[in-house]
């Protein structure tokens, strides 16, 4: 197959090898034909958009989309490193974090190295990967998990990075600081291991810890962060990792000069210090999540344990699959995620969001459940 597919017949420009055996990334709807507002919980958004303050320094920034952004963003730098406590020099910023694994992986894999993940994992990572001509080796996930010994297990010599999403998208699942640890310490001094802590602020569960403490002191520990998910931030693509210092210098050297953009900068730093709007979506998050999830239940579906800002139902019954669900869910204006992609045909993944949207939610999934 590969072979058919770059087989140069005309002369025409070729890609390197592999680029064409990559899928396409396919996110999350946001239309429905007809449907003027649909109710758009499929791509993990912040149900109360962006906080105020980050709409006004947006809309500030305007003076200044002329001028080339600081390159460092330096004054973001500083924010970042306040608000969590870190070394600003440690700190990478990315065009999203989804470039941050880019960064990673350009900078660290060669033709015949390898990326060690687990089975559900984000396919961000996996497509950078491949675009470096690197293996992607999946661990398997027994109860939607991931498993620090299978993922230890598929570690060699050419493994350059191990990628953990904590809590994990689209499972919901996350990893406990001991867990992390074992990781950590299962791993050769040469791999890198990156913890994707995306939806970080969501998780209520005691075990859990952030990386940020047993990456301070390691020189193999990257920890990335996101504006796109608690600080509603998706649109305007702000993320960032922390990361030793040498590992800092060495993607300074190949990111792109002005990778976060003007705007990006400024209401990221506003929404940093916009704790009201965090502490809120934070909030609704919470009061939700175990609403859903229980209510889900009783309609006899199956909901995994949730740590982030959405859930996962699962529709064993082969009478009422997911494919159904979503098209009902679609018929009443309701976006949700199908996670087929993901190697889980019977799930949707839905988003925690307003009110009035889970509610409408609850009761399209309830005339669902009785058809
Ligand atoms: C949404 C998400 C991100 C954030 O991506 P950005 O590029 O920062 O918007 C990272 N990791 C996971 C697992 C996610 O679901």
């Amino acid at each position: 197959m590969t072979e058919a597919k770059q087989a140069p017949s005309d002369g025409a420009p070729q890609p390197k090898r592999g680029v064409l055996d990559i899928a396409p990334y396919v996110g999350g709807k946001s239309a429905i034909a007809g449907v003027a507002k649909p109710i758009k919980l499929s791509s993990n958004e912040n149900a109360l958009g962006a906080g105020e303050k980050a709409r006004e320094a947006f809309a500030a920034a305007v003076s200044s989309i002329h001028l080339y952004p600081d390159g460092r963003a330096d004054r973001l730098r500083a924010a970042v490193a306040e608000a969590h406590g870190l070394e600003p020099e440690r700190l990478i910023f990315g065009n999203g974090s989804d470039e941050v694994f880019a960064l990673l992986n350009q900078t660290y894999l060669e033709a015949g190295d390898n990326i060690v993940t687990s089975q559900y994992a984000f396919v961000a990572y996996q497509i950078s990967a491949r675009a470096c001509q690197a293996e992607v080796r999946l661990a398997a996930e027994p109860d939607f998990r991931a498993d620090v010994d299978a993922m230890l297990a598929l570690v060699d010599e050419r493994t350059k990075l191990v990628y953990l999403s904590n809590p994990a998208n689209p499972t919901g699942s996350y990893a406990t600081g001991e867990e992390i640890r074992r990781l950590h310490a299962g791993l050769p001094a040469h791999v890198i291991l990156v913890v994707d802590e995306a939806y970080a602020e969501f998780v209520t569960e005691p075990d859990w810890e952030s990386a940020f403490d047993l990456a301070r002191t390691a020189s193999n520990i990257v920890v990335t962060r996101t504006f796109s998910k608690l600080h509603g931030l998706g649109g305007l693509r702000v993320g960032f990792g922390y990361a030793p210092l040498a590992v800092e210098q060495a993607i300074d050297r190949i990111r792109l000069p002005f990778n976060v953009s003007v705007p990006g900068i400024e209401a990221a730093i506003a929404a940093l210090g916009d704790e009201a709007h965090q502490k809120a979506s934070r909030d609704l998050v919470a009061e939700w999540r175990p609403r859903l999830i229980q209510a889900v239940r009783g309609f006899g579906f199956e909901v995994l344990p949730a740590s982030g800002n959405f859930i996962l139902i699962r529709f064993p019954d082969a009478k009422r699959p997911a494919s159904a669900a979503q098209d009902y869910l679609q018929s009443q204006g309701i976006i949700v995620r199908g996670v087929a992609s993901y190697g889980l045909p019977d799930c949707l993944r839905v988003t925690v969001g307003t009110a009035d949207q889970n509610r409408a939610v609850l009761d399209a999934l309830s005339e669902f459940a009785a058809r």
